[in-house]
């Protein structure tokens, strides 16, 4: 079994193109997977495919658009209007259920016929705007599972799990990837590339970040070296 290749779950977004070059730094041969889910915004996928161009890496689209059609959230749903704020007591409507369970369940099985064993996933705990998929202790979980599933020994990475956005950022600036991932990457809810369209809540957490970083670049980027990455 070799430990020199990895699969990154890959949307085309900060997140996870920053883990994709962070992949690139500690495995010999990195592939992608990305999911269509019925998102509303095609620009997510051809970003995606055009990053993974870009990084000279295997990109595989797999369409699971089928779970839209059994959960409800403002992502898929052109009729639902988008949380702007966590409501309280509950997770904002551009939750979509199982997503992260169908993805790494789905990119485990891609992987595992690929001889692939290591997976990693740009989720955070930091900044997880209540996402209960995004959490370390339903990672961990999952990697247990999907072992005993196909009695294999996967190890999901989450290089991203206790950083905050800023953070995040200056690790893309470490890998000398600030200006693609600012330029290149959708996170925008609103399908707007680059630096979104300002004002809903993931243009709001990665702005923020970026606000942040760029005021106190060098403090944060010092912090990083203490980060075990
Ligand atoms: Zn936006």
């Amino acid at each position: 079994m070799t430990r020199d290749k990895a699969l990154v779950v890959f949307s085309g977004g900060q997140d996870s193109t920053t883990c994709l070059f962070w992949a690139l730094e500690h495995f010999r041969e990195v592939h992608t997977i990305t999911f269509t889910y019925g998102q509303k915004h095609g620009i997510e996928v051809e970003a995606a495919r055009k990053i993974a161009d870009m990084a000279g890496v295997d990109f595989h689209l797999t369409d699971i658009s089928g779970i839209a059609s059994i959960g409800r959230n403002s992502l898929t749903d052109s009729s639902m209007a988008m949380d702007q704020e966590k409501p309280e007591n509950a997770v904002p409507n551009t939750f979509v259920p199982g997503r992260n369970l169908f993805f790494l369940s789905i990119a485990a099985v891609y992987a595992r016929e690929n001889g692939i064993y290591d997976m990693i996933a740009g989720v955070s705990q930091t900044d997880f705007s209540g996402y209960p998929d995004c959490r370390d202790s339903f990672i961990r979980s999952l990697n247990v599972t999907l072992n005993l599933a196909m009695d294999a020994q996967f190890v999901i990475h989450t290089p991203l799990m206790w950083m905050d956005k800023a953070r995040t950022w200056a690790l893309a600036d470490r890998l000398g990837v600030f200006e693609l991932v600012r330029d290149e990457t959708v996170t925008c809810y609103n399908g707007v590339k680059g630096e979104g369209c300002g004002h809903c809540p993931a243009c709001h957490l990665r702005n923020e970040g970026l606000r942040k970083y760029s005021e106190h670049r060098e403090v944060i980027l010092k912090s990083l070296e203490d980060m075990e990455l």
